[in-house]
C-alpha cells in the first residue's frame, strides 16, 4: 500500500509514523480535526476546573530547563503524548485569569461565545486583508467597525479597522495624526521645510498617567520619546486641562506643531478618565488632533448604568477600543476607530499582486487599505458571536459588576487602618499599600515589594505593582465578576502578613 504523501511503501507490521499529509486539515482528515482539537479542549476543559488557585508561583529557573529539555527535532508523533508534555510545560503552571484570585494586570476572564469564535476563526483561517481572501469576514469586521463607531457617538463618515492591541492602535492613530500635521504643515507653500525638520518641531501631549505605547509610538513614528510632553494629573489622577491649555499655548510660542493630545479614557493604573469633553473643547480651538486611548475604558461603551463616564468621546478624532481588556474578548481583539475615513488613506499602499488601485475604485472592500499589518487574523468574529450570542449589554452589565466591586474594594481598603489607598478608580483598579507601623520609607517600599512577591511566589493570588510618586504601591486591578469582596479582604490579609512580617524582621536585623 502506497500512502498518501509518501514515496515508500509503509511496512505491513510495526508503529507506522503518520505520513505528513495526514496532519493537513482538509475534507478527508475532519475525523482528526474533530478528535485532535477535542482532545485538546478536554484537557484545557478539566485543568480549568481543577485550578485551586491563579499560579503555581512556578519560577524562570524551575520552568526552563523543561522546556529547553524537549528536542524539537524528534516529534513525538502523537496527539496525546504532545498533550501529555504541554501539561507538564504550560498547562500545569500556567496563568490562569478566571480564578477569583487573579488581581493582577488588565487580563480578562473570556466569555465562551468567544473561545467558540477563536475555534472557528483559526480553522477556517481567513485573512482579513482582502476580500478575495476572506469575503464574508471582511463585511462582518466592518459592520462591528461601525456598531463600534455608533457606541462612540462618531458620524457615518467613521471607519476604523481590526488591530492586535491597544499599543498598534494608538500607533496607528499617531502615525494618521503625524500624516495629517505633516501634510497641514508642507502643503501649499513653496518654501517647503524638509521632513526631518518638521518632524523635529512635532509634540505629542499626554498625560502623566497616558499609556506608555504612546512613547513607543513617538520613537517609531521618527519622533523619539522626549516629543511626547506630558501634563500633570489632578487629585483624580486626570490630565490637568489648564496645563493642556498653557503646554498648547507654549508650543505654538515655540513654533512647534502638536499632533496630537492623547486623552486617556481608563488610565491602566488608576483607571481614572480624562475630562473628555474639556479637552476636546481645548483641541478644537487649537485645532488639535484628540486621540483618544479607551483600551481600559471601552467597556463603559456597553454599560448599562455608566455609559455617560466617556461623555466627550464623540468628540475625538480617533478611539483606541481594546476588547481584549473591558469586552472578555481572548487576546487579541482591539480596533482603531477614526471620526472621519479619509485619514485612514495614510495607512494605504497598493501593491500589484494584492490590492491595487483599481480594485479600491471598483469599491472592493480591501481592509490592508487601513491596515499597518497584511496578513490579518479574524478577530472579529469573536465580538461577532459574542454579540450574536449574549448581546452588548450583558457584556456592558459584566463590566459593571467589576467597576462596582472596586468601588467596595476602595472603601474596604479606606477603612483598614493597615493600609493606604490611592485615589478612587472609575473603573476597576484599586491602588494601594501596606504601612507597617512606624516604618521609614524604605521599609514601607520594600515591605509592599516583598509582600507582592511572596504572595505569587506561594500563588495564593497576584496582584500587580506600580509606582505612586515614587512609592512602591500594589494595585488591584479587577476584570473578573467571579471575585468577591471577601477574596479581596482574604488577600488583604495575606498581604498584610507578609508585608508586616518583613518590616519586623527588618526591624529586628
Ligand atoms: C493596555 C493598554 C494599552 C496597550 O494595549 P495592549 O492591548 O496591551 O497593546 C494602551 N493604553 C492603555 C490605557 C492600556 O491600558
Amino acid at each position: 500500500m502506497s500512502l498518501p504523501g509518501s514515496t515508500i511503501e509503509a511496512p505491513v507490521t510495526g508503529t507506522r509514523p503518520t505520513p505528513p499529509r495526514a496532519h493537513l486539515f482538509t475534507a478527508g482528515t475532519v475525523e482528526d480535526y474533530r478528535r485532535a482539537v477535542t482532545e485538546g479542549i478536554d484537557r484545557v476543559a478539566s485543568r480549568v476546573a481543577g485550578v485551586d488557585r491563579p499560579g503555581t508561583g512556578i519560577t524562570p529557573d524551575e520552568l526552563a530547563p523543561r522546556v529547553a529539555g524537549i528536542d524539537l527535532d524528534r516529534p513525538l508523533g502523537d496527539t496525546t503524548a504532545a498533550l501529555d508534555e504541554l501539561h507538564d510545560v504550560y498547562l500545569r503552571d500556567a496563568v490562569y485569569f478566571h480564578h477569583p484570585r487573579y488581581l493582577a494586570h488588565l487580563n480578562c476572564p473570556v466569555v465562551i461565545p468567544a473561545l467558540l469564535g477563536e475555534a472557528v476563526l483559526s480553522a477556517v483561517n481567513s485573512s482579513l486583508d482582502t476580500w478575495d481572501q476572506s469575503a464574508g469576514g471582511t463585511l462582518i469586521e466592518r459592520r462591528l467597525v461601525d456598531w463600534t463607531a455608533g457606541r462612540i457617538g462618531f458620524g457615518p463618515a467613521a471607519d476604523g479597522v481590526f488591530t492586535s492591541g491597544g499599543t498598534q492602535s494608538n500607533l496607528q492613530a499617531l502615525l494618521l495624526a503625524r500624516e495629517e500635521a505633516y501634510a497641514r504643515i508642507v502643503g501649499g507653500g513653496t518654501d517647503r521645510p524638509s521632513r526631518p525638520e518638521v518632524l523635529s518641531r512635532l509634540r505629542i501631549i499626554t498625560s502623566t498617567a497616558g499609556h506608555f505605547s504612546v512613547q513607543k509610538a513617538a520613537k517609531l513614528l521618527g519622533l523619539g520619546a522626549d516629543a511626547v510632553l506630558t501634563i500633570a494629573t489632578d487629585a483624580g489622577r486626570r490630565m490637568r486641562t489648564d496645563e493642556l491649555a498653557e503646554t498648547l499655548d507654549r508650543c505654538r510660542r515655540d513654533g512647534q506643531t502638536v499632533l496630537a493630545v492623547v486623552a486617556t479614557a481608563g488610565t491602566t493604573d488608576f483607571g481614572t478618565i480624562d475630562p473628555l469633553d474639556r479637552i476636546a473643547e481645548i483641541c478644537t480651538a487649537a485645532g488639535v488632533w484628540l486621540h483618544v486611548d479607551a483600551a481600559y475604558g471601552c467597556g463603559l461603551l456597553v454599560s448599562p448604568t455608566r455609559r455617560h463616564l466617556l461623555a466627550g468621546i464623540e468628540r475625538a478624532d480617533s478611539v483606541t477600543v481594546d476588547y481584549h481588556k473591558s469586552f472578555f474578548q481572548p487576546v487579541s481583539s482591539s480596533a482603531l476607530v477614526v471620526r472621519d475615513r479619509r485619514v485612514l488613506r495614510h495607512a494605504t499602499w497598493h501593491a500589484d499582486y494584492l490590492n491595487p488601485a483599481r480594485m479600491a475604485e471598483r469599491r472592493i472592500p480591501n481592509q490592508v487599505d487601513k491596515s499597518l499589518q497584511t496578513t490579518r487574523r479574524f478577530d472579529a468574529l469573536k465580538l461577532w458571536l459574542t454579540l450574536r450570542i449574549m448581546g452588548p449589554e450583558a457584556i456592558g452589565s459584566l463590566f459593571d459588576e467589576v467597576v462596582d466591586l472596586a468601588a467596595a474594594a476602595f472603601r474596604l481598603l479606606a477603612d483598614d487602618p493597615r493600609f493606604e489607598v490611592v485615589t478612587r478608580s472609575q473603573l476597576s483598579t484599586v491602588v494601594f499599600r501596606y504601612l507597617p507601623p512606624g516604618a521609614g520609607r524604605d521599609v514601607v517600599d520594600d515591605a509592599n515589594l516583598y509582600a507582592r512577591e511572596a504572595l505569587a511566589a506561594s500563588g495564593a493570588a497576584l496582584v500587580a505593582g506600580t509606582k505612586v510618586d515614587g512609592a512602591h504601591h500594589l494595585k488591584l486591578t479587577l476584570l473578573n465578576p467571579e471575585t468577591t469582596l471577601d477574596d479581596i479582604a482574604h488577600v488583604l490579609d495575606l498581604i498584610a502578613e507578609h508585608a508586616g512580617w518583613y518590616a519586623r524582621t527588618r526591624a529586628t536585623a
